[in-house]
């Protein structure tokens, strides 16, 4: 709550404006079409629902634990030219109040990671989803060239805390943002996690080396 006025512009300042190329590579491997209703879980203030708008889907519902989040998202230009294609819910992701098999697709951005029980999250997703619906997953991962970790981690550790603090004035936040980072599964654990909660041909993309990663699995 504490950052969500300056969420925007802290992910473009921590990520150098690139969160909006990894946004749009997660929406165009998601590949929308106009019969499709996307759930967007920890939608935040709607990136990755206004892009599969934009592409031409049918319709999101956004959905985020944080009313100030949903707040700010309400507020920006393209919530309005797209606000008979949007519902947003105030709910926690662990226990979705969606009905059973009522999504084509699923995505989850920056979200995963913040959530108590992934595994709760998973299943919540397959309920939601239709039989052969998708889930879509971008997340920080593993960064995989060692050159580019050293400078990943002089940047993650001690610039993104002092930007934060700068910007938003809550240093502690980004410290957290920090060490989740580092806590989160592999690209291969998450492959595992969501095998064993039963999505089927779950394949992975690294994007910037494993700085973040796409992961794509289906419903039987
Ligand atoms: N998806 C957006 C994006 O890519 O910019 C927002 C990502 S932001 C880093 C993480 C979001 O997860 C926050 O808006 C937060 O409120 C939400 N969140 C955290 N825990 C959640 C949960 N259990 N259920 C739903 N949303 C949650």
């Amino acid at each position: 709550e504490s950052v969500s006025q300056k969420y925007d512009i802290m992910n473009d300042l921590m990520s150098l404006g690139v969160h909006r190329l990894w946004k749009e590579g997660f929406v165009d491997w998601m590949a929308p079409n106009s019969n499709q209703h996307l759930v967007d879980l920890a939608g935040g203030t709607g990136d990755i629902a206004f892009q599969f708008l934009k592409r031409g889907g049918k319709h999101v519902s956004i959905v985020d634990i944080n009313e100030e989040m949903i707040k700010v998202g309400k507020q920006r230009k393209e919530s309005c030219s797209f606000n008979n294609k949007i519902s947003w819910l105030a709910c926690d992701a662990e226990k979705l109040s969606l009905k059973n098999e009522c999504a084509d697709l699923v995505s989850i951005s920056f979200g995963l990671r913040n959530v108590t029980n992934r595994e709760a999250v998973l299943n919540e997703v397959l309920r939601v989803l239709k039989p052969g619906g998708r889930f879509m997953c971008l997340e920080f991962s593993k960064v995989k060239p060692a050159i580019l970790k050293s400078l990943y981690d002089v940047w993650s550790f001690n610039l993104i805390p002092l930007v934060g603090e700068k910007v938003t004035g809550d240093k502690d936040s980004y410290k957290y943002l920090v060490e989740s980072i580092r806590r989160f599964p592999s690209q291969e654990s998450l492959i595992e996690l969501m095998q064993s909660v039963g999505f089927i041909s779950v394949k992975v993309r690294n994007l910037s080396g494993g700085i973040v990663a796409i992961h794509s699995g289906w419903k039987i």
